[in-house]
């Protein structure tokens, strides 16, 4: 499941849990993005900051890993890098690509559409807000699934946080502790990434 996570939320969580369930994955690789392309229009907090909530986030279930594949490589994330990376991995896994309904909907305007259907299968899920449709998608090589719905998005964490609003029971409470602690989405990206 790839992401930007900023923050992870129990949106997420939720949806890693019905698919891993639905599907009988061994395991939910959450892949938080490097520099996300399609948010230019906004300052994303630092990627080590992101990859240290979704490791929070995840730490309990023994099911969750967190990769730091998009992270590392350092450049813009494209889906197409992230799976042949993890396949690369994992050659013998069969690999299944979460999405909601609002990521999936861009998916036909992803780079290098054939290739992502070869290494993975999508799995499309439901998203209060959003319609969920696989129109011109392969139907052999993307399954929807409708999830409870948890209408909890990062941008609006971000916005709540900034008002000074509770995010309790949204994220994650050490995802909390973590965003107060490290002083997040206040005014404008911290100056250094942890640990700096
Ligand atoms: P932002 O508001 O910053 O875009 P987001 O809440 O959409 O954040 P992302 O990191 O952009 O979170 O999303 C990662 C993946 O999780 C995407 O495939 C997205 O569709 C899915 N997703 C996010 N929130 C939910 C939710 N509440 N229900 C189902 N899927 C979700
Ligand atoms: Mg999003």
């Amino acid at each position: 499941m790839g992401g930007t996570f900023d923050p992870v939320h129990h949106g997420h969580l939720v949806a890693a849990s019905e698919v891993a369930s639905l599907f009988e994955l061994d395991e939910v690789v959450f892949v938080p993005t490097g520099e996300p392309w399609q948010k230019a229009d906004r300052q994303v907090s630092h990627a080590e900051d992101r990859y240290l909530m979704t490791v929070i986030a995840t730490a309990s279930n023994p099911r969750f890993s967190v990769s730091r594949v998009d992270v590392d490589r350092g450049t813009t994330t494209y889906t197409i890098d992230t799976l042949t990376d993890l396949h690369r991995q994992r050659p013998d896994a069969q690999l299944f690509f979460i999405t909601g309904a609002d990521a999936l909907a861009q998916i036909v305007g992803w780079r290098d559409t054939e290739r992502l259907f070869d290494l993975a299968h999508f799995v499309g899920v439901t998203r209060p807000g959003y319609q969920l449709a696989s129109a011109d998608l392969p139907a052999d090589r993307v399954s929807l699934v409708e999830i409870p719905a948890l209408a909890i998005s990062s941008t609006d964490c971000r916005d709540r946080v900034r008002r000074g609003m509770p995010v309790w029971y949204l994220v994650p409470d050490g995802v909390v502790q973590y965003i107060e602690k490290r002083g997040l989405y206040r005014d404008g990206v911290p100056a250094t990434p942890p640990g700096q």
